[in-house]
């Protein structure tokens, strides 16, 4: 019940200007979306099959979400998040059940972008010794099945992380130019003269630092210059400046959250 409950589709409001650093993929899920959206008659009438799923890995935090949810926007497509532990289920059949339910549920709204997150948690189990290895193969292989199966696929494309899929998309730890496009993104919307802070020599000083660590720095840098300005308590919009100090303060708050390990492990 809790994952038909949470079976919710929603048209995500992130859209592609609010992702730095990522331009050859987001190029890329662009045509693909295109190809959904735009071209379906025209790959429908001479019989080729649409695109029907892809795979985004790479370490935590670096905008596998954020990508999937941004390309359901730009197509104005419904989108659903399914967490890999929750397709598992004790009971037999269950599970592989709750993945037909899933794809029968997506083509009923399609054009639909299914995100399978944290499928890596099926895999890793597997090699386990606990009870639930039987079923975690059949949930990964009813996967495929579904995604085999979507030849005609109505207009249904699946994002996740391992499978037998047309494309693999590695989302690498930014370096230093695009962590200072990500940089320039959460904080666009800052005016040039409240940005005393020289955005390179931040993407410079974050080496190791995901897109997730980088929006903790912002955010953690802006909590002091909210104070400094002493804004409005009473709710009022304060203008806020981001110093230099600012940042420095932040950088001791919080740092890279990905260990050297995973990052190799991708
Ligand atoms: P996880 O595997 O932990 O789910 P993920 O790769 O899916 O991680 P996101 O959840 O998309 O990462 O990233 C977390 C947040 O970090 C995003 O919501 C966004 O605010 C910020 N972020 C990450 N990467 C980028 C990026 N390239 N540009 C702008 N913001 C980013």
């Amino acid at each position: 019940p809790s994952l038909l409950r949470e079976m919710a589709f929603t048209i995500p409001a992130e859209c592609f200007d609010d992702i730095g650093g990522m331009d050859s993929t987001i190029t890329e899920l662009k045509s693909i979306i295109e190809d959904l959206v735009d071209h379906k008659p025209t790959f429908d009438t001479y019989r080729m099959p649409l695109p029907r799923g892809m795979l985004l890995y790479g370490p935590p935090g670096c905008g596998k979400t954020i990508l999937a949810k941004a390309t359901a926007n730009a197509g104005r497509t419904h989108f659903l998040q399914i967490r890999g532990p929750e397709l598992i289920d004790k009971y037999v059949g269950e599970s592989e059940a709750r993945v037909r339910r899933i794809f029968a549920r997506a083509r009923s709204v399609a054009p639909c972008i299914i995100f399978f997150d944290e499928i890596d948690a099926l895999t890793k189990k597997r090699t386990g010794v606990n009870e639930g290895c039987a079923t975690l193969d059949g949930v990964l292989t009813q996967l495929l099945t579904e995604l085999d199966g979507m030849i005609d696929c109505k207009g249904v494309f699946a994002l996740l992380r391992p499978g037998r899929l047309e494309k693999l998309v590695h989302i690498k730890m930014p370096r230093e130019d695009s962590r200072a496009a990500i940089l320039r993104r959460l904080l666009c919307k800052f005016d040039p003269h409240q940005l005393k802070v020289d955005i390179e020599k931040i993407a410079k000083h974050s080496s190791g630092y995901s897109g997730a660590d980088l929006r903790e720095l912002c955010r953690n840098a802006f909590r002091h210059a909210i104070r400094a300005v002493n804004p409005g308590r009473d709710g009022t919009m304060a203008d806020v400046t981001l110093s230099p100090e600012d940042f420095i303060r932040a950088f001791g708050e919080s740092g890279p959250s990905v260990s050297k390990q995973t990052i190799q492990e991708y």
